[in-house]
């Protein structure tokens, strides 16, 4: 591997099958942001790279040793691929955890289920197909094909690159696509390892592409080509709608994995141990750097003092270190921008009049990594800023409700709605919560449950589409009516 002047190991784009050069000579630096230290360089890709990207993408979609395997070969390249990530999950979760700071106990458990998706989609592959269909004709034989979309550009954010980029990856390839990635410029190092061990599974050259770089660069160029036949994309709301907005004016289709400010609600019939654990496991696991983080918390003012020292208890005790270590409890935060986010909305938490109970600083002795305490507020109300933007943080809001409808009134007071928790011991009360509230995912007497299983997807301004289980077949194909008159 090429190094720059300042020895950092280089990481180039993974184009057909080859390590290829930026067009532009340019890398971007990468940050481990437990030091704060560049650790590699990623080329800066742009529109000149992806165009070599997608060429290569479009051949391989057309050339006979993908378009001519049958889906039951394309589902034994998935049940490789599988084997070797469970075989270098060690090194891929270690790659993760130094380039995003998440827990390497976290990411090798994340590892463990990865190879999970790759299974699932695997055993899905041959089972997709179309219909015979009635006609009103008997002379008329009419029945649905479905084909793969063509070539997908999938794009990806920094705080899970190996999971999300995998949840786009399995699906498009079961069922036949070619695909081009371009993952977060902050965070490019696993999924080019994952990249690697396509080529050693046997897909041929071309089926999947890496182009790194930055967004306004080379994502933006792979959202306007015109070989993109789907863009599939996780990422920021405002970013979701500038791609959803020229992605439509050309027609492509789309699908949305986008921000959120999830409720965690407590009846006070629930086990208050229990959700005390999941509200800080909801906001505090991963820095609170997930799409699902359930940053506002409403307990009923029945347990709300009892549920509120509960959490705060627990969250005092967190042991934030060296993400490598495995008695560590909470990572730094994977960027500096994301930690000067996090000062800016504490500082904003506090000018609007929020009550600060544990945190609202950064930690002493832990060098130059980008760490923040735990935090919490009360006393805030639901129009507050910090209670209605996505923070991407350890930060967590805590409010009281009354009653049910109060509860399910708040949770939806928000413009978005990727999940939510409900905390009872009631069955009935639970399914009225369930059906009332406007998320994508609840979770009732649990937080953050996930599987390729089961459909995952925001409503409002926290997506379109789904991702993961049967569903998301119908994101990565197109329907094609056939007539024969017999
Ligand atoms: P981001 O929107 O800044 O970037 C995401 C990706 O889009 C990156 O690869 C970036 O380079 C690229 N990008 C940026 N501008 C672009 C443009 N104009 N055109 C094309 N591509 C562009 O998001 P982020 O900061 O990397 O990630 C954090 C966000 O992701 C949070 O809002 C979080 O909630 C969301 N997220 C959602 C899910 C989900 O499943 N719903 C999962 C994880 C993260």
């Amino acid at each position: 591997m090429p190094t720059s002047a300042t020895t950092l190991p280089r990481h180039q784009h993974h184009i057909g099958g080859e390590q290829v050069a930026p067009e532009s000579g340019e890398y971007i630096p990468s940050f481990n942001p437990a030091t704060g230290r560049p650790w590699y360089e990623a080329a800066a890709g742009n529109a000149a790279d992806v165009d070599r990207a997608v060429r290569a993408a479009r051949t391989a979609f057309e050339d006979p040793r993908w378009r001519g395997l049958t889906a039951t070969r394309r589902g034994r390249l998935l049940r490789r691929l599988g084997d070797l990530i469970g075989e270098h999950a060690e090194d891929l979760a270690r790659c993760e955890s130094l380039d995003n700071g998440k827990l390497l106990r976290e990411m090798r458990g994340q590892l463990a289920v990865l190879p999970e998706y790759f299974y699932y989609f695997a055993g899905i592959a041959d089972k997709v197909g179309g219909e015979v269909l009635h006609t009103m004709d008997p002379a008329i034989f009419n029945y649905t094909r479905r084909e793969p979309v063509g070539v997908v550009g999938a794009i990806t954010p920094w705080n899970s690159p190996l999971l999300l980029t995998s949840m786009k990856l399995a699906p498009a390839l079961a069922t036949g696509n070619t695909v081009v990635v371009k993952p977060s410029e902050h965070t490019s190092a696993s999924l080019l390892r994952l990249v690697a061990l396509l080529d050693e599974a046997g897909f041929p050259p071309g089926v999947v592409n890496v182009v790194t770089g930055h967004g306004r660069a080379a994502g933006a160029a792979l959202v306007e080509h015109p070989g993109i036949d789907k863009v599939a994309f996780t990422g920021s709301t405002e970013t979701g709608r500038a791609i959803a907005g020229t992605a439509g004016s050309r027609l492509a289709r789309v699908s949305l994995e986008l921000g959120g400010k999830s409720p965690n609600i407590v009846f006070s019939d629930a086990d208050a141990r229990s959700a005390a654990m999941g509200i800080v496991a909801g906001i505090f696991a991963a820095a609170g750097q997930t799409c699902v983080a359930g940053s506002r918390a409403f307990l009923h003012e029945d347990v709300h003092d009892e549920v509120l020292s509960l959490v705060t208890e627990r969250a005092a005790a967190i042991r934030l270190g060296d993400p490598l270590d495995d008695a560590t409890e909470l990572g730094p935060l994977a960027l500096r921008e994301q930690l000067e986010k996090v000062r800016h909305y504490v500082g904003l938490g506090l000018q609007e009049g929020g009550k600060v109970v544990l945190g609202a600083a950064e930690p002493e002795g832990l060098g130059d990594g980008w760490y923040y305490q735990p935090t919490i507020f009360t006393e805030t109300d639901n129009t507050m800023r910090i209670c209605q933007e996505e923070i991407f943080g350890p930060v967590l809001t805590v409010m009281r409700f009354r009653d049910e409808e109060e509860a399910v009134a708040l949770a939806n007071a928000t413009s978005y709605g990727l999940a939510a928790g409900v905390w009872t011991r009631d069955l009935a009360r639970a399914h009225r919560m369930a059906a009332a509230i406007d998320a994508g995912t609840v979770w009732v007497n649990t937080y953050r449950a996930m599987s390729p299983l089961s459909p995952l997807g925001g409503f409002k301004q926290s997506g379109l589409g789904k991702e993961n289980g049967p569903e998301v077949i119908h994101e990565y194909t197109r329907v094609k009516s056939v007539w024969i008159n017999t």
